[in-house]
């Protein structure tokens, strides 16, 4: 998504809305960077740009809906993380371009992706879980936990209490 930001340059206004989507391209950064994961849908992000007297902002909420396994116990999950974030834009020449604390007018264009894809990466969970409690799989016979107790030992024997075990024989 390429903003022309010259309305906001000139003063002829003030703010400029936006909304797009996008699909992660398949060796975009997104995708080579979440292996596991699935966006399925188009990434939803809405917002604005607004000059605020001497400075820019640009503010951005972004939905994401995703498919991936559960971390503990690998069955599909489906999530969304919702993402709000504001950002400051400065022109070229104002600041040096690999500042990081600035989105970068180019040619009084300003490109939103990357810095929505950069948010999204800061923000991703590590780990999705199918329910905050689950309980995985069993590390002996693999028997998801969720469904039921499997008939594993659950607690390996303290090795002091194997020796009284094999003394009492
Ligand atoms: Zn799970
Ligand atoms: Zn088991």
């Amino acid at each position: 998504m390429i903003l022309d930001m010259l309305p906001i340059l000139s003063g002829a206004s003030q703010e400029l809305h936006f909304d797009f989507s996008f699909v992660p391209e398949k060796d975009g950064l997104l995708v080579s960077v979440y292996e596991d994961v699935d966006f399925t849908d188009p990434i939803v992000v809405t917002g604005y740009v607004k000059n605020m007297a001497g400075y820019m902002i640009l503010h951005a909420d972004v939905k994401v809906k995703y498919d991936t396994m559960c971390a503990r116990c690998a069955e599909p999950v489906s999530s969304v993380l919702e993402i709000t974030f504001e950002k400051d834009i400065a022109s070229s020449g104002d600041v040096s371009s690999d500042n990081d604390d600035y989105i970068i007018i180019e040619d009084k264009k300003l490109d939103v992706l990357p810095s929505v894809e950069e948010q999204i990466m800061l923000e991703m969970p590590s780990k999705t879980l199918c329910k905050e409690d689950c309980k995985g799989l069993c590390y002996k016979c693999g028997k998801n936990l969720n469904e039921g107790e499997c008939s594993c030992e659950k607690h390996e024997v303290d090795p002091r209490l194997a020796v009284l075990k094999t003394l009492l024989k």
